[in-house]
């Protein structure tokens, strides 16, 4: 099997699970109880907590431990919303087309609450403008919730600019760190977030645990009632085997971060290379090499349904994705490659290859060889190809279609 979809999960690394294990037998005592065993694993969490806190040049007490990212964005984007009706009456936030399903539904309920919403378009790269979010403030403007790096397109948002104007404006600024975090280095103090969302399971650790980072002096809502977990914010018994994992995922991560970006952005040009020159009427999708995160490759095919090419690629044991995990499923062609300015034809014909620590060389040469093969196959089924052909004949090699 040949796994291209670390977007949309990674495999757990052996030591993570090593770290883990001790938390499922022994160590099994609850981290609020007085005796050793609860001492022991409150210990655990307070060392998690320290080593992520390192992470990210962030104080041990600005991370919370939740079960996710789809969590960390809810709590952030909820309970800033739900605080500022109660309090004023009127809410307003600013976020943009392209986030993750778990901002934008978050967004969108708060709207059911009487919240407005600003979704700020993104260019023909997945960029947002930090001059489009200024103009976008209102005197009520409660939350701006930008993403770091797209899960689809890869396309890292410019950050430190967006964080800037929140500042100057006094408004709590949100990033969904998801697929960033442990793929490029982030410096919440250096770039000035107030809020991050990671997740777990998108660097090689456990699924169902992440965390937010919350800036010491942002006051934000607890989001579980119920015990005094997490400072009272985050009620419920901690998940301490996978807090530990996490944990030990972190530091594998950022340990090996330099190296092993230069590695996937080496891999990841050359796949964007190679499809380019060998595969006709293709359009890559996303930023430039340094707007893009290392791990994304992401094309439209001309001519082609994705889902059918996601298949036939099945059936040679190589796993990819076509838009997002979460969109796969439901019909409708992504919201981020809509967001772009794809047409609904190229969106359908699109898929995204995200590599990961295992991805070599003669993985994607073998994935190529596959993935021509399979176009044409399609293509030489396709009515409408015909005609193309008929009437702009000779297509050359890496001709662009938009
Ligand atoms: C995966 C992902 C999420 C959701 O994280 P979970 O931990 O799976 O809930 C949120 N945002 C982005 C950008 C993601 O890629």
């Amino acid at each position: 099997m040949i796994y291209l979809d670390y977007a949309a999960t990674t495999p757990q690394r052996e030591e993570v699970t090593q770290a883990m294990l001790p938390y499922f037998s022994e160590q099994f005592g609850n981290p609020s109880s007085a005796y050793e065993i609860g001492r022991e694993s409150k210990k655990a969490i307070m060392e998690a907590r320290r080593s992520i806190a390192s992470t990210i040049n962030a104080l041990d007490k600005e991370i919370y431990f939740t079960s996710g990212g789809t969590e960390s964005n809810n709590w952030v984007i909820k309970t800033l919303a739900q605080d500022r009706i109660k309090n004023n009456g009127k809410c307003h936030i600013i976020t943009d087309a392209i986030e993750h399903h778990a901002v934008l539904n978050s967004c969108k309920e708060m709207e059911a609450w009487g919240c407005d919403v600003t979704y700020l378009p993104v260019d023909d790269k997945g960029r947002v403008n930090p001059e489009a979010v200024r103009r976008a403030i209102r005197p009520d403007t409660a939350l701006i919730s930008v993403m770091m790096a797209n899960n689809e397109i890869g396309t890292i948002q410019p950050v430190r600019q967006i964080a800037l104007i929140a500042k100057e404006r006094n408004i709590p600024f949100h990033v969904d760190a998801v697929q960033a975090y442990g793929h490029m280095p982030i410096d919440v103090k250096e770039l000035g977030i107030d809020l991050m969302s990671v997740s777990g399971h998108k660097f090689y650790g456990p699924k169902g645990i992440g965390f937010l980072y919350i800036r010491d002096g942002i006051t934000i809502n607890r989001f579980m009632n119920g015990g005094m977990q997490e400072k009272g914010l985050r009620a419920g018994t901690e998940n301490v085997a996978s807090i530990v994992g996490m944990a030990k995922a972190s530091s594998l991560a950022i340990e090996e971060l330099e190296a092993e970006m230069k590695r996937e952005i080496s891999l990841r040009d050359y796949f964007i290379n190679r499809i380019r020159q060998e595969i006709p009427l293709v359009k890559l999708n996303g930023a430039d090499a340094d707007e893009r995160l290392a791990n994304n490759i992401n094309f439209s095919f001309g001519f082609v349904e994705s889902e059918s090419l996601l298949i036939m690629l099945d059936m040679k044991g190589i796993c990819v994705s076509a838009g997002s995990a979460c969109a796969t499923g439901d019909k409708k062609p992504s919201h981020v490659l809509m967001a772009i300015g794809l047409s609904e034809e190229m969106a359908n014909g699109t898929l995204r290859f995200t590599i990961g620590r295992h991805t070599t060389r003669k993985d994607l040469d073998y994935v190529l060889c596959e993935l021509k093969e399979a176009v044409e196959n399609l293509r030489a089924a396709s009515i409408k190809y015909e005609e193309y052909i008929k009437k702009y004949q000779p297509v050359s090699a890496g001709r662009i279609l938009y």
